[in-house]
């Protein structure tokens, strides 16, 4: 698709005549789309909004509240500079370069306290996704954990984890043991001691809300295991990209608090609970931590440089604070209750209708016997398959634009395809 395109020969001549009598030198004239292709992107922006309602597979929030952050945006002139974080949010230098870390800082501060991390000892960054949360977790841990012990740590994860956990171990060449998981999604403690690599030391990903089914590793029951072995270095990741969003704001809280059940780092997504409208998310761990990696001084950043990305976004901690601005704590925990009230809503009506469904306790991802094939595609939900549940599963995300109203017409979608 061709978006920008010459003008025409007169038109080129005025502009350029206009430029001479502004006294500007004259680049190339741009025009909007053709109406083919303006017919082209309309017809996607259609799709878009009436498809996004009934959009149950997955953990994104389509409830977005961004009108207002965009109208400053554009009223501002903001947008028209290329504004970028490559910097140390926590290391702001006056009269650097255009960035927004400034804003960066406050919302890891505003979210620091949320998972038990003192302002006095708390680093962290927006990234661009849970993902890149994970890495920097993954990347962090074991630099930690090597500067520590000087050996090469081996990482652990469930086998119903995050898929993005293995690919970024391979990625680091980090040794990686996958640990079975139970029936509902969580690490096994025997499995990981029967696992565990005694002289070696252990970097834990524990995954607070898995994929699927929505499990929460026991951290309790695992650091247990882990405790046995003293003589076993141990850094604790916690990889909460969905649920790490709401949880705080439940009456399950002390799950993603570390002055409760420690740990070392955490990633939550920006775009699953929070309500951003493209890819971003958190990565917060202590200053001891941080202190421990390897620092790479930059002379034209004028410090210490231990995030993985040089160039990171100026727009998304400009969005996110937006955002934690317009709701608020209280705006986060009515959005938070009303998704595990609907989720149980959904899970209690499935077992009237006697269609087999399980919902896991914090969660907000009802997971059920998958469904005859047009409605799996009408919901775009999200397959798994599992022998110890009867096999094919598919689960719906109950997350804020999941609406009551949309849930029972995919009830009233099941009872007659039954
Ligand atoms: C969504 C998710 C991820 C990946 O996050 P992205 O933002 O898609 O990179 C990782 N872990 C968990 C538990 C998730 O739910």
């Amino acid at each position: 698709m061709r978006f920008i395109q010459a003008k025409g020969v007169k038109k080129a001549a005025g502009i350029l005549a206009a430029a001479v009598i502004f006294g500007v030198s004259c680049g190339t004239a741009y025009s909007a789309p053709t109406s083919e292709e303006q017919a082209v992107l309309d017809k996607y922006a259609e799709y878009i909004d009436t498809h996004k309602a009934y959009d149950f597979g997955y953990p994104a929030n389509h409830d977005i509240h961004l009108t207002e952050f965009y109208k400053w945006y554009l009223d501002s002139h903001s947008y028209r500079a290329m504004v970028n974080n490559a910097g140390d949010p926590f290391e702001i230098h006056e009269g650097g370069h255009l960035n927004a870390l400034k804003f960066e800082r406050a919302v890891i501060d505003f979210f620091g306290p949320h998972y038990g991390f003192d302002l006095n000892n708390l680093w962290g960054i927006v990234t661009f996704s849970g993902t890149d949360g994970n890495s920097h977790g993954i990347y962090f841990g074991s630099k930690y954990l090597e500067k520590k012990t000087q050996k090469k740590p081996v990482m652990y994860v469930s086998d119903a984890a995050h898929y993005s956990n293995m690919r970024l171990a391979d990625v680091q060449n980090i040794d990686l043991v996958l640990v079975p998981s139970d029936e509902h999604g969580r690490m096994i403690p025997e499995e990981l001691e029967s696992r565990l690599v005694p002289d070696r030391p252990a970097l834990m990903v524990y995954a607070m809300g898995t994929t699927f089914k929505g499990g929460v590793d026991d951290m309790d029951a695992l650091n247990a295991v882990l405790a046995k072995y003293p003589d076993i270095e141990v850094y604790r990741h916690v990889d909460a990209a969905l649920f790490g969003g709401y949880l705080p704001y439940t009456q399950y809280k002390d799950a993603v608090n570390r002055k409760v059940h420690p740990f070392d780092s955490i990633a939550v997504s920006g775009h699953k609970f929070f309500g951003m409208d493209e890819p971003a998310g958190i990565f917060l761990t202590t200053m001891e931590v941080k202190q421990n990696q390897n620092p790479y001084n930059v002379t034209y950043l004028d410090g210490s440089m231990p995030m993985i990305n040089c160039s990171r976004s100026a727009l998304s901690p400009l969005k996110l604070l937006w955002i934690i601005r317009k709701y608020g704590d209280k705006g986060f925990t009515e959005q938070a209750q009303g998704m595990l009230e609907r989720a149980a809503w959904l899970k209690a009506k499935l077992d009237e209708m006697g269609w087999q469904a399980w919902l896991e306790p914090m969660s907000n991802t009802v997971y059920f016997k998958r469904p005859p094939k047009a409605i799996v595609e009408k919901y775009d939900l999200a397959p798994d398959f599992d022998a110890r549940l009867g096999g094919e599963l598919s689960h719906i995300v109950v997350m804020q634009h999941v609406k009551l109203d949309k849930l029972q017409d995919f009830l009233n979608d099941l009872s007659a395809q039954k």
